[in-house]
């Protein structure tokens, strides 16, 4: 099945921060790809900003070499005939009238701040200062958007003062994810789920997202944040509110990220007991935590898990349990919906029953499992077992799609002016004003994360946090 692709309108898309990691790593091999599968259409024009001195012909030179060890191959010479470079400090005046003369009146026009969020305001402020935000350009910024309620706040005012909130485009890339928005697809296409997406019928909710590498490169900021803020506020928040939410009424920005917001606060304050932190120790897979981060009194956490409640009538009473860390036993990211067990049961009890569960695959290997339980084949009575129905989305759908890299996916809403999968300001303040006060405790009283395995699944003490209440983990691995 081969994937449906509309052209955009032509635009002009200035990418600040044009020679950094993700530009080169994510965002230009993914518009490369849109422009390979037709999607860009030819007068498209991406105009690379950065400090570096160099020509636009040096710039194109330097794109070509990196996307050259990517599969962009092929349509790389008629890539790079789009781009454009201006060399500009984006706290200085240097660049800036250059910028202003390249810039076209009649298309699209869109501002990507792939740089450090110290950036973004002081850009957005220079933006307005020289009447290049127009009333339909767009501003995209990246992760992260604050590091507590009063940044996220302050950063939200400095772009509302040059932008109104629809043109502005936060960035969680998990959302561009083809399969976190499969999460909404399975509930609100199906009729199958939605009966039973319910604590009458659901017994708690598991979600993942384990990686396995550790906080390589990324040192300075990662030990300044911590998966708190790095991972839980953000992507594992989005996949919650995706999993919780109610359905929209129609599949339309306001609607949706309007159904998340209610679940954001829903939460209830989560106690001490129900969350666990981690840091990873030295093993065989590696350095320590604190070696990687040269900092031997770090309390910052590589790992952290909660038991949370939505407290609404949909959920009352079926927690949900989050994880997320780094240096575990494998990449990778689902969501678990364990169900409740039968009424009444009338087979011999099974050994080792887990029950239906839906597991919902993000990453890597696609797809959606549902575990049933089924009469073990052959004579002498009624056995029971337990069987996975398994569909990959690589397989169902067929070997020639594509499933593109969640910034092709962002970048191309960006120009249609769609923001359903982008967060707004009062989300992203929401999620900071329920986590705050739980990292201001850890900072209050100096808590250290308890020591985890490299390699492991996490700390013992977060298998604990279901084994009390007679859960468990899903293996990661498994
Ligand atoms: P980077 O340090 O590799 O690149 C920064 C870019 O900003 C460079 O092009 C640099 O020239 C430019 N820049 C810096 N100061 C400038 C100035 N005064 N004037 C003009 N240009 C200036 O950073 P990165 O890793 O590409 O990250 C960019 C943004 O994306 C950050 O906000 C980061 O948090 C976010 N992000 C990055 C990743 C990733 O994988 N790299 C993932 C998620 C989010």
């Amino acid at each position: 099945m081969a994937s449906h692709v509309i052209p955009v309108a032509p635009f002009d898309l200035v990418l600040f921060g044009a020679t950094g990691d993700l530009a080169h790593r994510k965002i230009l091999p993914g518009l490369c790809h849109r422009h390979a599968v037709g999607q860009m259409p030819a007068d498209a024009r991406i105009i690379g900003c950065a400090r570096s001195q160099m020509t636009p012909e040096e710039f194109r030179d330097s794109v070509a070499s990196a996307l050259a060890q990517t599969d962009c191959v092929d349509n790389l010479d008629a890539f790079v005939a789009c781009l454009d470079y201006v060399s500009l400090d984006v706290t200085g005046d240097r660049g800036w009238d250059e910028l202003a003369a390249r810039l076209r009146d009649d298309v699209v026009r869109a501002f990507y701040l792939s740089v450090g969020p110290g950036l973004f305001a002081p850009i957005a402020a220079r933006l307005d200062q020289r009447g290049l935000a127009t009333p339909d350009s767009r501003i995209v910024v990246e992760k992260p958007f604050g590091r507590d309620l009063a940044s996220a706040r302050a950063l939200n005012r400095a772009l509302r003062n040059c932008f109104g909130e629809s043109q502005i485009y936060r960035i969680d890339h998990y959302l561009g994810k083809e399969t976190v928005q499969n999460v909404m697809a399975l509930r609100f296409a199906n009729a199958l789920f939605e009966p039973l997406w319910n604590c009458q019928h659901i017994d708690h909710v598991q979600i993942t997202v384990a990686e396995k590498l550790g906080v390589e490169g990324r040192e300075d900021y990662y030990d300044h944040a911590g998966a708190a803020r790095d991972m839980f506020q953000n992507h594992l928040m989005q996949l919650l509110c995706l999993t919780a939410m109610e359905p929209p009424s129609r599949f339309e920005p306001n609607a949706v990220r309007d159904e998340k917001l209610k679940v954001i606060r829903a939460l209830d304050p989560v106690p001490p007991e129900d969350i666990v932190r981690g840091q990873y120790r030295a093993g065989a897979h590696g350095r320590s935590y604190l070696e990687e981060v040269g900092n031997p009194d770090s309390t910052t956490e590589s790992f952290v898990a909660m038991k949370l409640h939505v407290s609404n009538w949909r959920w009352g009473g079926t927690p949900f349990y989050l994880r997320t860390g780094k240096r575990l036993r494998e990449r990778l990211s689902e969501i678990v919906i364990i169900f409740r067990d039968p009424p009444h049961a009338i087979f011999p009890r099974m050994d080792n029953r887990r029950g239906n569960a839906l597991i919902i695959r993000l990453q890597p290997d696609e797809g959606v499992t549902l575990r049933m339980t089924i009469k073990e084949p052959g004579p002498g009575g009624m056995r029971l077992t337990e069987v996975p129905l398994d569909m990959t989305f690589a397989e169902a759908l067929g070997a020639d799609v594509e499933i593109p890299d969640a910034y092709e996916r962002l970048v191309m809403d960006v120009i249609r002016g769609d923001q359903t999968l982008f967060m707004r300001g009062d989300e992203v303040e929401a999620a900071w004003e329920w986590i705050d006060p739980i990292i201001a405790r850890w900072e209050e009283a100096g808590d250290r994360p308890v020591p985890y395995d490299p390699g492991s699944s996490g700390p013992e003490d977060a298998l604990m946090l279901m084994h009390r209440d007679g859960r468990r983990w899903r293996e990661i691995g498994s």
